[in-house]
């Protein structure tokens, strides 16, 4: 998902709009907006699709008066996932004794379930299958004078990923879990000030970057500037890695680093640790784009658009049944003939989650008359489901979760496959000395295993560390 707020600026809501079209990559399922108007109170408004069909119009805008704000991109990681409801659309709001407050949230709690059972028994009634709705009803519950104080005891309750932006009347609230695993940045607009999943949506509203709420921190925006606090304990950094690898866009920049300075050194990495004998370098794009391009300039072999993308489709994993997917990759790729036939094409992936897509891609090329094709891929085996924000199967599905890299290979039925070692990623995204096994620097449990909270309601429902 992707959050964005902003405060002391005159229309809050077509900055909303913006700055969601620009998040629109993290979440294409929903969007919704919580604006508030001294006269008017709180407005919101929630749909579902893309931000550009919904909340452009005047019209709409038009009921979102005020000059604070916030908003969500949907994309179901929790609740009933796949078929998004409205009642399921961000941002959540709630009425307390101090005002109101609307939540916003990316990222997946992962005891969600054991404070929802907690919550209804102890008398709440739940509107949506959401886990983000459990921080309005731990809100409700404390006893906290002031609403980011209610905020507060809420989250050191919840456990796994958060990254909020919140609003009451007058404030703008930016909140990341102790282990920043999902990101936040603060910018500034003007008089005003801008939270964000990504710095590419700073860009858009011409804000100006100011720095990335840490992890474990809490921001209070007022008229008076900017109040940060610390409430969590055990503060360490573990980003999630495969934020650098696909899902966040490529003109951000996540810890100082430009992401898509990161995928291309990944692409050197691969050419290095995996080179292969060949004609062509093609991406799979646009997700392998900039790894193709580092791979491309490694090896010396050239780069060229072997595959063509339809731009009107969406991310193929953000479409979450299976059968849409499964259409998804013919709707969305076409070979590019010409170029392919007859070469030994190199094909640069981010990831190889349940080897449908690389399957038909293979095949595609194939017909189109290629002497052999290769795979290098741009992330380590996905082996292992992520709980902490993003969208990957059971581990059955996952096809690393059953087989090694040669039966994939032969699954594939391609000439090779190569993916990036666990170490070459962490190179890529800057840390020389590769990845630290007693204390790993990011969040890689979906390639390694090792995950750094504890997945508690899966673990409940029978899940095998
Ligand atoms: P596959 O067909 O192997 O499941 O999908 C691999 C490709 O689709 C990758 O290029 C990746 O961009 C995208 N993808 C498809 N499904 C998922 C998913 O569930 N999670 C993630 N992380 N990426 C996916
Ligand atoms: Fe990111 Fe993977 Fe960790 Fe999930 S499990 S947060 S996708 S690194
Ligand atoms: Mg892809």
């Amino acid at each position: 998902c992707g959050v964005f707020g902003v405060i002391g600026v005159a229309d809050a809501a077509s900055f909303l709009a913006l700055g969601l079209h620009a998040l629109q990559h993290r979440g294409q399922e929903a969007a919704g907006m919580v604006t508030h108007d001294a006269e008017a109170g709180f407005c919101s408004a929630r749909r579902m699709g893309y931000v550009r069909d919904n909340f452009t119009s005047r019209k709409v805008l038009d009921t979102l008066p005020g000059t604070l704000g916030i908003g969500h991109v949907r994309y179901s990681t929790s609740g009933h996932k796949g078929q998004t409801a409205i009642r399921d659309v961000q941002p959540f709001f709630g009425e307390f004794s101090m005002g109101g407050a609307a939540v916003a949230h990316n990222g997946n709690l992962t005891n969600a379930a054991t404070l929802r059972r907690e919550l209804i028994e102890r008398g709440s009634i739940f509107q949506s299958s959401s886990d983000t709705e459990c921080i309005i009803h731990l809100m409700a519950r404390s006893m906290g004078r002031s609403i980011p104080d209610r905020m507060e005891e809420a989250l050191r309750k919840c456990e796994g990923a958060f990254s909020i932006v919140a609003m009451t009347r007058t404030k703008l609230i930016g909140c990341r879990d102790a282990l920043g695993v999902r990101p936040l940045v603060l910018g500034r607009l003007g008089d005003g000030w801008v939270l964000s999943s990504e710095t590419c949506a700073l860009d858009i509203v011409g804000a100006e970057f100011v720095r990335e709420i840490e992890p474990g921190e809490m921001v209070v925006i007022t008229g008076q500037g900017v109040e940060s606090n610390f409430p969590f304990k055990n503060r360490s950094s573990r980003f999630c890695l495969f934020e650098h690898v696909y899902f966040s866009r490529p003109d951000s920049i996540l810890g100082g680093r430009s992401v898509y300075e990161t995928r291309r050194q990944i692409g050197v990495e691969l050419a290095r640790e995996a080179p292969v004998e060949a004609d062509l370098v093609c991406p799979v794009p646009d997700s392998g784009t900039p790894a193709a391009i580092g791979f491309s300039h490694e090896s010396g072999i050239p780069y060229g658009m072997g595959i063509i993308r339809n731009q009107y489709m969406g991310r193929t994993f953000i479409e979450p049944s299976e059968q849409i997917r499964n259409m998804g990759v013919r709707l969305k790729l076409n070979v590019n003939r010409a170029l392919i036939r007859g070469k030994r094409v190199i094909l640069v992936d981010d990831s190889v989650v349940r080897g449908t897509t690389s399957r038909k891609i293979k095949e595609m090329i194939l017909d189109a008359g290629a002497a052999e094709v290769h795979f290098r891929i741009a992330s380590p085996p996905t082996a292992w489901p992520c709980f902490y924000g993003v969208d990957t199967p059971e581990r059955e599905k996952l096809l690393a979760s059953h087989m090694s890299e040669e039966e994939m290979r032969r699954h594939l039925d391609v000439d090779s496959l190569k993916f990036i070692t666990l170490d070459g990623l962490y190179r890529a995204v800057g840390v020389a000395e590769g990845r630290d096994p007693q204390k790993p620097q990011y969040c890689d449990a979906c390639f390694s295993g090792d995950y750094p909270v504890v997945p508690a309601d899966m673990i409940e429902k029978g899940f095998q560390l």
